[in-house]
């Protein structure tokens, strides 16, 4: 595996990839790998020839008091991972690299940006477009991976790529999930103990109201009451919200009528949390 550092000598590495003929596929992720990041990486083997990883904890997706300075980090756990992954190019850029002084071109998207994790957390998803848009400069990949385990962020890609016209193709990998049920995420690693047994509400709670929904009820008042009973039952928990979208526009149901997501943000103190899980119903749209 290469690893690169600088964006010139990304683009100069793919420019001769290209010339081969070879589809390019990107990952990007924040690094502290686990079976989630691997999983990606394996789909995008399935839909290119030449895999790039990218590495990088991007400090515009963190707003102030967030974690980014404890955020989990061990690069040469990761590097053995992805080299045994067989990933073809390491790309990790310092913030200097990335961010030049003087950086002060955003890509902004101004409707469901705002909303959900947007609220609970301002400019994260301009802090995610504008790397995610960088990066792709940076490898101009012919296909992308990302996991629905952010779907929020998911469905922002997937409008930026058609609204600037990328010429890149989406694909997204399903959610990998501990035994308990607890989606995979390098922020696990704060949780400790009891707490870390409490987690497993917010998965417990999506598989109640994707059971009750195939069984019928389409409420999404009454969905969203029955995720709030079984997450409070964890004595630690605290919900940032619970919501059920139209997977189609990411808007607030109040009926599910159609392909639908329960989403939910949890905090155990300091640590916050996220999953959803797809609502399926039989009912004709
Ligand atoms: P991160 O390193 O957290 O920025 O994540 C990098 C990529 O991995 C993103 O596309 C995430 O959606 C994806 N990802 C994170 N956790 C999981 C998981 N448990 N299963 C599948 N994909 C995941």
């Amino acid at each position: 595996m290469q690893t690169v550092e600088t964006i010139r000598n990304m683009q100069h590495r793919v420019r001769a990839v290209q010339c081969d003929g070879k589809r390019i596929g990107l990952v990007p992720t924040m690094g502290y790998l686990h079976e989630g990041h691997l999983s990606l990486i394996r789909l995008a083997r399935a839909h290119a020839d030449f895999i790039v990883a990218s590495l990088f904890v991007n400090p515009k997706q963190f707003g102030p008091g967030e974690d980014f300075d404890r955020y989990p980090r061990d690069p040469a756990r990761d590097i053995c991972l992805l080299e045994a992954e067989q990933v073809d190019v390491l790309f990790c850029p310092s913030t200097e690299e990335m961010y030049a002084p003087g950086h002060q071109v955003y890509v902004t998207e101004s409707d469901v940006s705002h909303t959900l994790e947007g609220e609970s957390r301002p400019g994260h998803f301009e802090g995610v477009l504008t790397v995610v848009a960088k990066l792709f400069l940076a490898v101009q990949p012919d296909v992308a991976v990302f996991g629905r385990k952010d779907a929020q962020q998911l469905w922002l890609i997937r409008k930026m790529v058609r609204d600037l016209n990328f010429p890149i193709e989406v694909v997204e990998g399903p959610t990998v999930r501990e035994p308990d049920g607890l989606a995979m995420s390098s922020r696990n690693a704060y949780l400790k103990g009891a707490v870390r047994e409490q987690a497993a509400c917010l998965s417990r709670a999506l598989r109640e109201a994707a059971r009750l929904c195939a069984e019928g009820e389409h409420n999404a008042y009454r969905l969203r009451k029955v995720m709030m009973d079984v997450t409070t039952a964890a004595p630690d928990a605290r919900i940032d919200y619970i919501a059920i979208v139209d997977r189609e526009t990411f808007a607030p149901v109040t009926m599910v009528r159609g392909p639908a997501l329960a989403l939910l943000a949890v905090r155990f103190g300091a640590t916050r949390l996220i999953d959803n899980m797809e609502l399926e119903t039989e009912d004709p749209a």
